[in-house]
């Protein structure tokens, strides 16, 4: 089993490196399975996809939480404790990031475990494609690379998976090139997978049955679970006014994150690691019950 995690922003392309990963070891007649985690609809979220790729069937499903291989798509997401970048990692575990630092600089500032490649891939794509942009194909192709994938599976993943987008013949072809030479640029890491790693438990957050005693019944989770907090991404939060509420429930009904419980006494309670501050709540309240506060440290904490 080779274990593959993706890390990236919202909109660098880190679900669609996963699915070309995927879709070149299948070509090669592996099993493969891939799947993306998101925080939420937001541009520039920590977002992860996950990458599994066996001779045999593939009986664990979820996030890959001991990792042989993770793909870096944005240096700055190391330092972040809510993309999880770090976790899982040990000596053993290959990492690639994208960075314009060798991986001894990368290495020293960052303190990171395991065996540390870099590449900056973003320089080559404003090089080559001249914007800041999805630069999917080419962290596709250097974890193909690093986990020991031919070249010609990536270039024919990279062009299914992007058609699929439904990018031109032309970009697709530029992709391919630009990708290959990420993909020669990077020195193979032989994955070292050992005695198998442990299988841990996740514990995922027990979805709330609401009664139809309004409207329809509710089935409510977190959609993120219990492992990953989004208060970190709110610039504002919402504020209740219990006095103000009449209780019509709009706020929960229109959560995204399902952030919002109803309380035994009718009127609505925001669970605040759940909270992404998007203040669709806010919009829909009729009787401005919910006021916008600025986000502070001390307030993320309590
Ligand atoms: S701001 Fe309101 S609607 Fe948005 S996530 Fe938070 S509680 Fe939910
Ligand atoms: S939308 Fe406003 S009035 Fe309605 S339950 Fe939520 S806070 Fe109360």
């Amino acid at each position: 089993m080779r274990a593959v995690r993706f890390h990236g922003r919202g909109g660098q392309g880190a679900k669609t490196a996963s699915r070309i990963l995927g879709t070149a070891a299948f070509l090669e007649g592996f099993v493969a399975q891939d799947s993306p985690i998101y925080g939420a609809e937001r541009r520039g979220a920590p977002v992860a996809a996950f990458t599994r790729i066996d001779t045999l069937p593939i009986k664990q499903r979820g996030a890959i939480v001991h990792p042989d291989l993770v793909v870096v798509a944005d240096a700055s997401l190391v330092q972040d404790p809510a993309a999880r970048v770090l976790e899982g990692i040990d000596e053993r575990t290959a990492v690639f990031v994208n960075s314009p630092l060798i991986a001894e600089q990368f290495q020293a500032k960052t303190s990171l475990p395991g065996r540390l490649t870099t590449l900056d891939l973003t320089d080559i794509a404003l090089q080559q494609f001249g914007k800041r942009g999805a630069i999917s194909a080419l962290l596709g192709a250097v974890a193909g690379r690093l986990v020991g994938l031919q070249r010609e599976s990536i270039r024919e993943a990279i062009a299914r998976e992007l058609a699929d987008l439904g990018l031109a013949a032309a970009v697709i072809e530029r992709n391919q090139t630009t990708a290959l030479q990420c993909y020669d640029a990077v020195p193979a890491v032989p994955l070292e997978t050992g005695s198998p790693r442990p299988i841990v438990p996740v514990l995922l957050r027990t979805p709330t049955y609401e009664p139809p005693t309004r409207g329809t019944a509710g089935i409510t989770a977190g959609p993120n679970s219990a492992i990953r907090s989004v208060a970190g991404w709110r610039t504002f939060r919402p504020v209740l006014r219990p006095d103000l509420c009449n209780g019509c429930w709009l706020c929960f009904a229109n959560c995204p994150e399902g952030a919002i419980a109803i309380k035994p006494d009718g009127k609505p309670a925001i669970y605040y690691p759940h909270c992404k501050g998007c203040l669709d709540c806010v919009e829909v309240c009729p009787t401005d019950a919910l006021t916008v506060e600025r986000e502070t440290e001390a307030a993320r904490e309590a």
